[in-house]
């Protein structure tokens, strides 16, 4: 076991809810016990009033994980709202692109999870299925609800990706908790995963510099080889930490 001061510190962002006309943080507590079992320490922020204080933020600490929840803002790849996209935050979309942009420029380790691979997509400039059952002919359940460990549908996992080689398996059965996707990749980009339909599951940088991956999945909910994504965050993090002139 590491010391305490050894452990990364690792953003986790969070979505906002509206309850009784109060705006409340709601992030689910598997994604910061993810982190903690993998040796991170979490750090929740919320959605900044000024997005260039988030990115501030990037260069204390060690790594990002950007969280599943509201659709991102179709304005933000140039495309009129969708009528099933209805929750929207503005606040945490500048948040988290500012986040991700400082990430990509310092090279923080970053894993992006559902909202979180789309994030990251459009933050490099690529767009979003906006309601798969609505845009996508013949597409498989992606949100068929109950219980939120249960793996509904395959994942191809493209061969010499860093995804693969953390995940340690050309495929796997995964859990499916969202209505949109990855639609045209960043060109900083590129697709990792598909579904058995073709939509896009997995993204990582093309560059070397920036480990990163992105999944439609929710891995923090997940045991067995998705335990290896928080690890291997993690990892990087601990190990770029140890090279200070990277930094
Ligand atoms: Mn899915």
């Amino acid at each position: 076991m590491s010391n305490a001061s050894d452990r990364p510190l690792v953003v986790v962002t969070a979505p906002v809810r509206e309850e009784g006309g109060v705006q409340r943080l709601r992030l689910n507590i598997a994604y910061t016990s993810a982190v903690e079992r993998s040796g991170g320490v979490p750090i929740v922020v919320p959605p900044f009033g000024d997005a260039r204080e988030a990115a501030r933020l990037i260069e204390r600490v060690d790594a990002l994980l950007l969280t599943g929840g509201e659709d991102v803002d179709p304005s933000r790849y140039g495309e009129p709202r969708h009528a099933t996209v209805s929750t929207v935050s503005g606040p945490r979309d500048a948040t988290e692109i500012a986040l991700v942009l400082e990430a990509r420029a310092r090279g923080i380790p970053t894993l992006a999870i559902c909202r979180g691979i789309q994030l990251l997509n459009v933050a490099l400039g690529g767009s979003l299925v906006q309601d798969i059952p609505a845009e996508w002919p013949g597409a498989l359940d992606h949100d068929p609800g109950g219980d939120r460990g249960a793996r509904t549908h395959e994942v191809r996992i493209e061969p010499g990706s860093r995804l693969a080689a953390t995940l340690g398996t050309p495929a796997l059965h995964v859990n499916s908790f969202h209505h949109q996707a990855p639609r045209r990749v960043a060109g900083a980009l590129r697709a990792t995963a598909w579904a058995p339909d073709g939509i896009v599951e997995g993204v990582e940088p093309v560059a070397d510099e920036w480990w990163a991956l992105g999944v439609q999945w929710h891995p923090e909910e997940l045991d067995g080889a998705d335990t290896r994504l928080f690890r291997d965050l993690v990892e990087r993090a601990r190990e770029r930490r140890a090279q200070p002139a990277l930094s």
